[in-house]
């Protein structure tokens, strides 16, 4: 397996960035660091395909806007213990490593991850002792970075000293590693995974072209061992910003067996503007697709509200109050009456 492209001249010897554009690109990579595993590289056809615009550095992340923030989504303003973030009563995220198998150039967490590396034991020592002291806390999301970075014994000794506590309902893991570096899904590695407490996978994946030979397979040995898997995406301009595109995307993750759980609207990450759609474009989409797609295959559309506010659904709205109860829209655009018992 050849090396993980990591820096300007590697991109420009692989062809992927052209040297005129060197210059330009050194402070943006100094910045956000830049990782193309093999895998993912071998499925970008031309440095402005989607998946190449997702993960191969651009002088429009130079441009920094005005409602832009650090941390968009708050992490830092639910933090009772470092790594730990607890916004929701019941479920706490444990931001395990801040290293990922690829650096998205959209990503919402760009500002933390690429070098802080990963939780030292006292940290960790920390989290488990607030965990043990919160049995209100039911879920645990390991994410960071991707928690499937880490070698299977450290990431399965972290699962396993989950479950002991007691008083989870599952675990869960949000990753990219299944799809962008499919060879990590050994054996060991799924048996990592598997313990008395349920580990379900969320995948990260915006687009069909990323779903190479490989990545289906990794992904069918993750649900032929019972591993159950969602997956989310990232809504993102001149990526998947088109009904037919995420179509083309849900169909192909509902035949692998892999139920699409979340579209995210596309955060207030600096250097990340060229890639945000308005929330309308983000409506008529998902209006669009559910005409087309059967709800099963269709994710939730939602919004981290800026500030640590948490996540919210933000679909087109099909009812609002008519006469007796309320007016309906159908997938066509018809309106209806729905009559409320009185
Ligand atoms: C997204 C998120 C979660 C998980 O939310 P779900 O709706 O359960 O997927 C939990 N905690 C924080 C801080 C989050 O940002």
């Amino acid at each position: 397996m050849p090396a993980p492209l990591t820096t300007l001249p590697r991109l420009v010897a692989a062809g992927l960035t052209d040297a005129s554009e060197v210059a330009a690109l050194a402070p943006v990579v100094a910045e956000f660091r830049v990782l193309v595993p093999p895998a993912l590289a071998s499925v970008i056809g031309a440095p402005d395909d989607p998946v190449g615009r997702q993960v191969l550095p651009s002088v429009n992340e130079a441009v920094i806007r005005p409602e832009e923030l650090a941390d968009p989504i708050g992490d830092r303003a639910h933090e009772p213990v470092p790594g730990l973030t607890h916004r929701y009563p019941d479920r706490a995220i444990l931001h395990l490593t801040q290293t990922c198998a690829v650096y998205c150039r959209f990503c919402f967490r760009r500002e933390t991850v690429g070098d802080a590396g990963t939780l030292s034991d006292t940290a960790l020592d920390a989290i488990f002792a607030h965990l043990a002291a919160t049995p209100a806390i039911r879920e645990v999301i390991l994410t960071g970075g991707d928690p499937m970075v880490l070698s299977a014994r450290r990431l399965g000794a972290v699962i396993d000293r989950l479950a002991a506590l007691g008083t989870l309902d599952a675990i869960r893991i949000h990753t990219r590693v299944p799809v962008v570096a499919p060879e990590r899904i050994t054996a060991a590695m799924i048996r990592a995974l598997k313990g008395p407490v349920t580990v379900w996978l969320v995948v990260h994946t915006n687009h069909v072209q990323e779903l190479g030979a490989e990545a289906r397979a990794a992904l069918g040995r993750l649900v032929d061992a019972g591993v159950p898997l969602l997956s989310q995406t990232v809504l993102l301009r001149g990526v998947n910003d088109r009904a037919e595109v995420l179509e083309a995307l849900f169909r192909a993750l509902y035949r692998l067996r892999v139920k699409p759980y979340y579209l995210h609207h596309c955060d207030l990450a600096r250097g990340a503007g060229h890639f945000r759609t308005s929330i309308a474009a983000g409506q008529a989409i998902m209006a669009d697709l559910r005409g087309r797609l059967t709800g099963a295959a269709l994710p939730t559309y939602v919004l981290d509200i800026p500030g640590g506010h948490g996540k919210v659904p933000i679909a087109p709205g099909y009812l609002e109050p008519g006469p007796g109860g309320w007016l309906v829209t159908d997938p066509q655009g018809r309106t209806h009456t729905y009559t409320d018992p009185a």
